[in-house]
């Protein structure tokens, strides 16, 4: 209802036209935070929350375990119906494919029209296909979303072959849990080792080492070329140097692209996600986006980045609800963090950690951050027994990133460090002593400064 026809109705009726309609599309990690902080801020305002998954809002990382075995189905569904109705919504599965911005409409799948005052987009992104030849064969699978996991677990059974071709985690959380099934797995990596660009070599090499003592077989240098088909089966593969594997079973894991499509669409501005200011802000006026489909503004950095991270996502979508329900709060870019677990090793990667392009990857892969790969000037202090390693980069004064692997009593501790620019001066010179304890000396140097603020993230 316009504010025209709004002043010529009823009391009751200008109190309605006084409630603000809230619209978001897009019911994953960065939606649902907007959801609970728009509640929170205006507990009067109807809210729609649009979503085409059907299976509504579940957590994306808990995908790794359920292929593994080590969570069911139902652990994966952090919110119940009963939660949604505590918010006062209902939310409704529907596909968004046109917004008209200057009627302040959203287009669904079957024509209806949604009005919205405010607007969040939060689509998230989707697994980058590449132009294999055969990719569309019936046994090619990604990991996006639930009923990917479902797929490669219905096709992954004992004396089956997989090949499986990508970077970064999600490729590793692939190869994990055909590994788990029985299936007798080929990872195709391009280059002499695992995620060049964030991992060092003796990292790579831990994560690879345990990967064959499970089994799997990586080639290395080795790109595959097409896929080979039966009957639209996949049949096998054929690698760019000639070689043919027989398979039943091709996962292809190179990376996502933000999903962009209704944005561009709607004549917002984009490069490769949806662009937005500190508070969350489309180029449209009452549009926001957040999350992976979002491409922040980076005050300090002067950039614009992209992050595929459960954590940020959250932190984004709470920011955004609170500005579309009328505040002015920046969302500055907390410190990239991410407690993984590469072939069976927890790990952490927090800050900037490497350098350069991963060739496995186009763009940026799930669980990923593009902040690990800006590295400055800076110097490594490093220490490992057996499976246990941690590195950390040494700039002047502070540390600007680490890797925790195996045993993990230092990740919270370094997160802090790193999160809050901790000047590190006094214990510079003796972290990069040779064979120096650096876990000590972290601890040690952690055991005096509990007094540092310990960052928040949603
Ligand atoms: C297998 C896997 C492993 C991961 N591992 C990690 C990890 O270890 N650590 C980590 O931090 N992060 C990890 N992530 C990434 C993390 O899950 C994402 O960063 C996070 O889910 C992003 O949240 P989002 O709300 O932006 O998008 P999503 O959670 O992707 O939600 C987007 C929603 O929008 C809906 N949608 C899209 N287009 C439309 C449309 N046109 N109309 C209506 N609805 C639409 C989708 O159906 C979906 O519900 C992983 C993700 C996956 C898939």
């Amino acid at each position: 209802m316009s504010a025209a026809a709004c002043s010529e109705q009823s009391q009751q009726e200008k109190e309605r036209c006084d409630i603000r309609r809230y619209v978001i599309i897009g019911s994953g990690a960065a939606g649902i935070a907007a959801l609970e902080s728009i509640r929170n801020a205006d507990a009067a305002a109807e809210i729609v929350i649009l979503s085409e998954e059907r299976h509504g809002y579940y957590s994306r990382p808990g995908l790794a375990y359920y292929l593994t075995g080590e969570l069911n189905e139902s652990q994966l569904f952090p919110f119940s119906l009963r939660d949604f109705q505590q918010l006062g919504v209902h939310p409704k599965q529907a596909r968004v494919v046109r917004i008209l911005p200057d009627q302040h409409l959203v287009e669904l799948h079957n024509r209806e029209h949604l009005r919205y005052d405010r607007l969040l987009i939060a689509t998230g992104a989707a697994a980058a296909k590449g132009d294999i030849p055969g990719a569309s064969l019936e046994g090619v699978v990604k990991l996006d979303n639930l009923d990917d996991a479902k797929q490669i677990s219905s096709r992954a059974r004992r004396r089956r072959v997989a090949v499986v071709v990508g970077g970064g985690i999600t490729a590793l959380e692939i190869v994990e849990g055909l590994v788990a099934k029985g299936v007798r797995t080929h990872y195709f990596l391009r280059r002499d080792r695992y995620w060049h660009n964030v991992l060092d070599e003796i990292e790579s090499r831990i994560v690879e080492e345990r990967l064959k003592e499970h089994g799997v077989h990586i080639h290395y240098h080795t790109e595959l070329l097409e896929i080979l088909a039966n009957k639209n089966q996949v049949a096998g593969v054929r690698t760019k140097d000639g070689d043919i594997i027989r398979c039943n079973l091709v996962a292809i894991a190179i990376g996502i692209r933000p999903r962009i499509t209704i944005a561009r669409s709607s004549g917002l501005e984009i490069e490769r996600g949806i662009l937005v200011d500190e508070k969350l802000q489309t180029s449209a006026a009452d549009i926001f986006a957040a999350g992976d489909v979002a491409q922040v503004f980076d005050p300090f950095t002067g950039m614009s980045v992209l992050d595929s991270l459960w954590g940020p996502a959250r932190h984004q979508g709470s920011i955004a609800g609170k500005n579309m329900a009328g505040a002015v709060e920046a969302y500055f870019k907390p410190v990239a963090f991410n407690i993984t677990r590469l072939a069976g090793l927890t790990t952490t990667i927090v800050g900037t950690v490497g350098k350069g392009r991963d060739d496995d990857l186009i763009g940026i892969a799930r669980g990923d951050s593009e902040i690990w790969r800006q590295l400055p000037d800076s110097i490594v202090a490093q220490q490992d027994f057996d499976i246990n390693r941690l590195r950390l980069m040494l700039g002047e004064k502070t540390i600007l990133g680490a890797i925790v692997m195996g045993d993990q009593t230092l990740s919270k501790p370094l997160h802090t460090l790193v999160a809050e620019k901790v000047d590190i001066s006094s214990l510079r010179a003796k972290l990069l002593e040779p064979n120096a304890p650096v876990a000590d000396l972290i601890a040690e140097f952690w055991a005096h400064r509990k007094s540092v603020h310990v960052p928040q993230y949603a």
